[in-house]
């Protein structure tokens, strides 16, 4: 390891790159991981057949660079996103962090910056860094929360080109107030900031919970970011994609590399879409696991926060880091998001999140 770092700092590195971590969540080799947020249920045979079905068809075509707009997909996207959007309004790429790394490609960058609301997606500072373009770290209250008051004080102050509002937050789960997306984007208006609502986990909150894709009708700086990844069981594809002004697409043309979403993304992606109501059906489930998780953990003594997300957030701990360790030692991983006395976990399927409570249960009252 100190071999490899000799290494790599021998190397004519940028110098805002020197000494940064990647991301690296923990790939271990355990019975019930828990820790990234996937849709732990596996895909159905019959949308499986019906990608195997699509991207069969494709093979015949790679001798060819695919689609360049990828057209098929942004209508299918669009009928899948209702509210009056269409295919000039959507955008795809491989995984929402390649859309949110585009969208600083265009509107960050070199003397510009990035305000986010931390804790919240630890991608953010990275794709801030790999982009060149400055981090400001805005401040949520003690219990995590955001007002639409304070998030638009600290844009007044901070006058950052780009805001990211990730709702439900990665790694809290709380959902934002519409008025949070509203007040930043008006704070933000006299210096033109583009606004980007991370919506992620959207299909997981309680129902009533506002999307802000409702806010895009004259907002022509707001971008709603949603991906294939969580509620689709699609994580392996890296499907993600925006909603936005036509003209906001058009930026982002100016950025991304030529036929970025290849033949077979595009195939596995149309093929999902057209059987998302068998994909979705999980949603309900994961959703049942999570409120659950909710239920226990308090009954034993721990404070988990409200989720609209796959996962819970909880604290209540001496010992975040042993906890963590304790579970592992039962074949569970959960995330340390490096937040002291919290940890999250990921709703499963009902039998890993009756292993994540048995062992919860074990270690408290060992404890
Ligand atoms: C998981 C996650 C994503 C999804 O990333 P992909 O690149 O689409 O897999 C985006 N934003 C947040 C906050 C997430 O937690």
């Amino acid at each position: 390891m100190t071999q490899n770092l000799d290494r790599l700092n021998a190397l004519p590195l940028r110098d805002d790159l020197r000494g940064k971590a990647p991301y690296g969540a923990p790939q271990l080799d355990v019975a019930v991981a828990l820790n990234t947020n996937e849709n732990t249920h596996p895909v159905p045979a019959d949308v499986h057949t019906a990608i195997v079905e699509e991207v069969t068809a494709a093979a015949w075509t790679l001798n060819r660079y695919p689609d360049r707009e990828f057209t098929a997909l942004r209508e299918e996207l669009a009928a899948y996103l209702g509210h009056g959007l269409g295919a000039e309004n959507l955008w795809a790429a491989n995984g929402s962090n390649e859309i949110l790394q585009q969208i600083l490609q265009a509107f960050g960058g070199p003397g510009r910056s990035l305000l986010t609301f931390v804790p919240t997606y630890s991608m953010y500072p990275l794709l801030a860094a790999g982009t060149h373009t400055g981090f400001v770290a805005g401040e949520r209250s003690a219990d995590f929360g955001l007002t639409a008051e304070s998030a638009a004080e600290q844009v007044r102050r901070h006058r950052p080109d780009v805001v990211f509002l990730c709702s439900p937050n990665n790694p809290t789960g709380t959902a934002l107030d519409e008025d949070v997306v509203t007040a930043v984007y008006e704070a933000g208006e006299p210096h033109r900031a583009v606004v980007v609502v991370d919506e992620a986990y959207a299909e997981f909150s309680h129902g009533g919970t506002g999307t802000a894709l409702s806010l895009l009708a004259g907002r022509p700086r707001l971008i709603v970011s949603r991906t294939m990844s969580k509620a689709f069981a699609l994580a392996g594809a890296r499907l993600g994609y925006f909603a936005a002004a036509p003209e906001v697409a058009d930026a982002i043309r100016l950025v991304r590399l030529p036929y970025h979403l290849s033949a077979v993304t595009q195939a596995t992606a149309l093929a999902a879409l057209r059987h998302s109501e068998a994909l979705l059906a999980n949603v309900e489930d994961i959703k049942r696991q999570r409120d659950r998780i909710v239920e226990e953990l308090r009954r034993l003594g721990l404070a988990p926060a409200a989720s609209d997300s796959n996962f819970v957030f909880f604290g209540g701990m001496p010992d975040s880091r042993a906890m963590w360790q304790a579970l592992l030692e039962d074949g569970v991983l959960v995330r340390d998001v490096g937040i002291p006395g919290h940890l999250r976990v990921t709703a499963g399927t009902e039998e890993e999140t009756t292993a994540f409570l048995t062992s919860m249960e074990r270690i408290v009252s060992a404890g």
